[in-house]
């Protein structure tokens, strides 16, 4: 790609989504091939100005089927995803200022009265959801750590760091490459993680040193925490969950529960902070789970009250062997499993998953025990996981009611045009 504008027609078919705001063009909703716009100069200045990049991906003009503008979107020649758009409005071009103000924006609307007041992590922008494609951007404390993507956040994020330590007055950002994604956005690896700093250096360098394995200390909820960006997982703290971590804690005082799935304890150590009589973390990964330990240390926890357990959770419920004890001891059990469903064409295989998961933790839980359940599967919908549970209860002979529902917390807002964005739900559920 270069600095060529280019001008994109849509299908008849493939125009419906985008007319009513969806943000992704799939390359079989293109009409023909991408063609060299005719726009003059001063279009081509502002739409690759102010230090804009376009090498892998190219601005395009998105026409409808009769060759009408309609908006302006991101084309990637190497991806299946083609076509990524930023604005319905044809008339002013796209330029540096129309991402620094979706930036801008972003930031703007996570000023949330309803977030505890000692709580210091959240997302600041949340990829095409917040209109920005490619790129999540989580505050950790004083850092700020991005998880890029795609093409075209990866190729600008020189200047997209310059934007965020300006607007948030973060001391530094860290910043993750996904290797996958990037890689079907042809990028070309290897890519490593790089760390920049703020104070009024004239540029941004990456550090000699990876940011990874460098731990940094968080406030959610008013608990502290350890996350570590880069050698743990996602941007090292799971800030999507916050919202139930919470509710979950309010409801534990005096009971039993069983953290599963628990990788830093975001859950069990929130329950404990609320008075829960005993917690059990269990994770299959050790890392992990040294990390709950260096929480619980942190928060000054008492050790007595707290399990850690590792091992496979789908055998340990199975057997219903959870470290020295039996499921029926636990009065709430949470499960918040890895994504099961990793893409649609594995759906079938990951509902079962989710079925079996669910079934062997019903099947011994005692009556009256709730069972907080998460899916993190984009591919998996509200009414599949709840299907799924609907067959997890019939096989294990239980009555099981809905009593609330969980969703992905307000910082990882879902555009009404855009269900995708809602990867996360749950649901508490009370075991007859
Ligand atoms: N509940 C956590 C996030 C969970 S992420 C929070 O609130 O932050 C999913 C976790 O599942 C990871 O820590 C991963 O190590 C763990 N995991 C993956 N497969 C597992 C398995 N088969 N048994 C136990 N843990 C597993």
């Amino acid at each position: 790609m270069s600095n060529q504008i280019l001008e994109i027609r849509l299908s008849p078919k493939g125009i419906k989504p985008v007319r009513n705001g969806h943000p992704w063009v799939f390359r079989n909703a293109l009409a023909g091939r991408p063609v060299p716009a005719s726009v003059p100069e001063d279009v081509v200045r502002t739409v690759t100005g102010n230090g804009l990049r376009w090498e892998t991906t190219g601005p395009a003009i998105v026409c409808d089927p009769t060759g009408t503008p309609i908006g302006w979107g991101i084309y990637n020649e190497a991806s299946r995803l083609a076509l990524r758009m930023i604005t319905r409005n044809s008339s002013s071009a796209i330029h540096r200022g129309t991402f620094t103000s979706l930036i801008r924006d972003s930031i703007s609307r996570r000023d949330d009265p309803r977030r505890d007041p000692d709580t210091d992590v959240f997302r600041l922008l949340f990829g095409e959801a917040d209109g920005f494609p490619g790129l999540a951007v989580d505050r950790l404390g004083d850092a700020l750590v991005m998880e890029i993507s795609g093409a075209f956040a990866w190729e600008n994020r020189g200047w997209i760091v310059q934007d965020f330590l300006r607007l948030t007055g973060a001391q530094r950002i860290l910043i993750e490459p996904d290797r996958e994604m990037l890689d079907r956005d042809g990028v070309p690896g290897p890519l490593s993680s790089e760390e920049h700093r703020g104070e009024g250096e004239a540029a941004a360098e990456p550090a000699a040193e990876p940011a990874a394995g460098k731990a940094l200390i968080v406030r959610e909820n008013g608990i502290s925490w350890y996350a570590e960006p880069g050698g743990g997982q996602k941007t090292g703290f799971y800030c999507d969950q916050q919202v139930n971590r919470r509710r979950l804690g309010e409801l534990s005082r005096g009971l039993s529960v069983l953290d599963g799935f628990c990788y830093q304890g975001g859950f069990g150590l929130t329950a404990l902070s609320r008075g829960a009589a005993r917690v059990t973390c269990a994770d299959s990964s050790a890392d992990a789970l040294a990390i709950v330990e260096r929480n619980r240390a942190l928060q000054g926890a008492d050790a007595d009250r707290l399990e850690i357990v590792r091992g496979d959770l789908f055998s340990m419920l199975r057997n219903n062997a959870v470290g020295a004890d039996s499921l029926e001891r636990y009065d709430l059990v949470i499960l918040d499993p890895p994504k099961l469903v990793p893409a649609r064409h594995h759906r079938d295989a990951g509902l079962r998953a989710y079925k079996d998961l669910n079934m062997a933790a019903m099947r011994k839980m005692r009556q009256g025990a709730r069972l907080a359940t998460f899916s993190c599967s984009g591919a998996v919908s509200r009414d599949d996981f709840r299907t799924a549970l609907a067959w997890a209860a019939a096989d294990a002979g239980r009555v099981v009611r809905i009593e609330e529902l969980f969703s992905q917390g307000p910082d990882h807002p879902v555009p009404l045009h855009f269900p995708e964005a809602e990867y996360l739900k749950g649901f508490l559920l009370r075991i007859h």
